[in-house]
């Protein structure tokens, strides 16, 4: 049996496929398992949908370029993890559940620091924080 393979991605839709079955056909035609992983639909009825696609190389290599073909855009998944300060109200929720070391309390004045060169975009934080304060950024 073909060892199975694993990647994920974004796909930006533009409003002329929008409504296009797009993620069917990738489990139909090329029995490609997806999880969605975030979806967005940008004014302008344009979209990202980013996906966990997994299958064996071989269908995976059609099913994007089943895409590509369909006009999408397709790129690897990487995104960042930003703070938003006009929601974080530095209550600390967060602070446990990060390991990086990119979110600290400044005792001095007991405001929750971010630094982003520390962070690893685990995104762990975003779903802990209660303000909705932490947000991924597709890139
Ligand atoms: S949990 Fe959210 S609101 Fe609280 S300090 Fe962290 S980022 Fe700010
Ligand atoms: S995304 Fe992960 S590493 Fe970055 S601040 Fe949040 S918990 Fe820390």
């Amino acid at each position: 049996m073909e060892e199975k393979y694993s990647q994920k991605i974004v796909i930006r839709y533009t409003a002329e496929i929008v409504d296009q079955p797009i993620v069917c056909r990738l489990a139909r035609d090329y029995d490609l398992d997806f999880n969605i992983l975030h979806a967005r639909v940008l004014p302008k009825r344009e979209g990202v949908l980013a996906l966990d696609l997994t299958g064996t190389k071989k269908n995976f290599d059609r099913g994007i370029r089943y895409l590509k073909e369909s006009g999408l855009r397709v790129e690897p998944l990487s995104k960042s993890v930003t703070r938003n300060l006009d929601r974080c109200v530095h209550c600390g929720a967060c602070l446990a559940f990060c390991s990086t070391g990119a979110l600290s309390i400044d005792p001095s004045t007991m405001q929750v620091m971010f630094d982003s060169d520390r962070c690893s975009g685990c995104s762990i934080c975003v779903k802990a924080c209660p303000a909705r304060a932490m947000e991924i950024n597709f890139l």
